[in-house]
């Protein structure tokens, strides 16, 4: 069994801690936070022990009456692998930590790619992360366009890749991020630092990006345009998607027009917190115009990286191949609607 520590218990922490404590080859040996909040008493209700993140606030968990089993260093100490999703920049501070306890760590994808050895991504390049030892699982966005861009290089061949984010202002709690009536370019400059972000995982890539930012909260859209290699019939690129596991093609028959009534879905379907872990194709978007392929996608900014950490913590352990871990990842959470 591989223990597992959590710091930094937010969006994605919470989540991952979850999708640990299902795995049956994983115990979940406690998350740390930095002060005492809801998610700090979830925490405890859950039964994941709690770790103070910083020394000197201890004692604030103690006046909120929680219970504190000691300090994040323990837990560190303790872990076969350490999960850090503190917000982007922070990892950075925390990889000396990890280091001095020899805990291997993955980070997020808020975090630069020169802070570890290998941008991970569990479809594209399960195989560069096998024993490292410090990973960066890859943000909401370079997910998504990765688990497209794989399966298409090895059927066809890319020659080059266009994809425009239209991103969600901020994740449903985050009522300080915007904008709330506007629409923009973000970054205003092109490309996007996406698509360098990608060719973290495909390196030979050639992809340009695009990104704006509008007020929304549920989900990313991709509207995305592949040059491929040969000319594919649309219908043949939706039976390959159709076998990706972390790619929902949405049926005409289903009715969904948008991120609204995908998250209804996934609500209706008794999702946990209405995630969606799979890429969402619109299964009519996929076209094709001689090489050229083009498709929308929804991307669940929140959850779509919580299955590609599971997987992460396998690479790293070595305590499985890519094919394993993404079977016993799929099947546990309950991937594939
Ligand atoms: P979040 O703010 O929801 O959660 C971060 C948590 O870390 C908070 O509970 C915060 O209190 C805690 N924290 C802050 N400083 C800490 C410290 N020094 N030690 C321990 N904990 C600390 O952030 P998030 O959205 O979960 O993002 C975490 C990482 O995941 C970032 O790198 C982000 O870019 C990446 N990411 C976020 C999303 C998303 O849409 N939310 C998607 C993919 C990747």
């Amino acid at each position: 069994m591989q223990q597992v520590a959590i710091n930094g218990y937010g969006t994605i922490g919470k989540r991952v801690a979850d999708a640990v404590r299902q795995q049956p080859d994983m115990d979940m040996l406690g998350v740390a936070k930095t002060r005492p909040n809801f998610e700090a008493e979830t925490a405890i209700d859950k039964g994941f022990p709690l770790y103070a993140a910083i020394e000197e606030r201890e004692e604030l968990f103690a006046e909120a009456g929680l219970e504190i089993a000691g300090p994040v260093e323990d837990l560190v100490a303790e872990a076969d692998v350490v999960v850090d999703a503190t917000p982007s920049g922070i990892g950075a501070q925390n990889k000396e930590l990890y280091e001095e306890h020899d805990t291997p760590a993955l980070y997020q994808g808020g975090e630069d790619a020169e802070l570890t050895d290998v941008s991970f991504n569990a479809r594209s390049n399960f195989e560069n992360a096998v024993d490292a030892d410090h990973v960066r699982v890859v943000s909401c966005n370079t997910t998504g366009l990765s688990r497209v861009i794989a399966p298409l290089r090895e059927a066809y061949g890319v020659e080059k890749v266009r994809a425009t984010l239209v991103r969600r202002g901020g994740d449903p709690g985050q009522s300080d991020r915007g904008p709330i009536n506007d629409i923009l370019p973000n970054p205003v400059t092109i490309p996007s630092h996406h698509g360098p972000d990608v060719e973290t995982i495909f390196p030979d890539l050639d992809i340009d990006t695009l990104g704006m930012k509008v007020p929304a909260t549920l989900m990313h859209m991709h509207s995305l345009n592949v040059t491929l290699e040969e000319e594919v019939d649309a219908a043949d690129v939706r039976e390959l998607f159709a076998d990706e596991s972390r790619l929902f093609l949405i049926p005409e028959r289903l009715d969904i027009d948008g991120s609204g009534t995908l998250k209804e879905y996934a609500l209706d379907a008794g999702r946990p917190r209405g995630d969606i872990w799979e890429n969402c194709v619109w299964e009519e978007s996929v076209s094709t115009v001689g090489r050229d392929l083009y498709l929308f996608q929804g991307i669940h900014q929140e959850s779509d990286v919580v299955p590609e950490n599971v997987d992460a913590i396998r690479a790293v352990t070595g305590s499985a191949d890519a094919a394993e871990s993404i079977e016993t990842t799929n099947e546990t959470l309950g991937i594939g609607l």
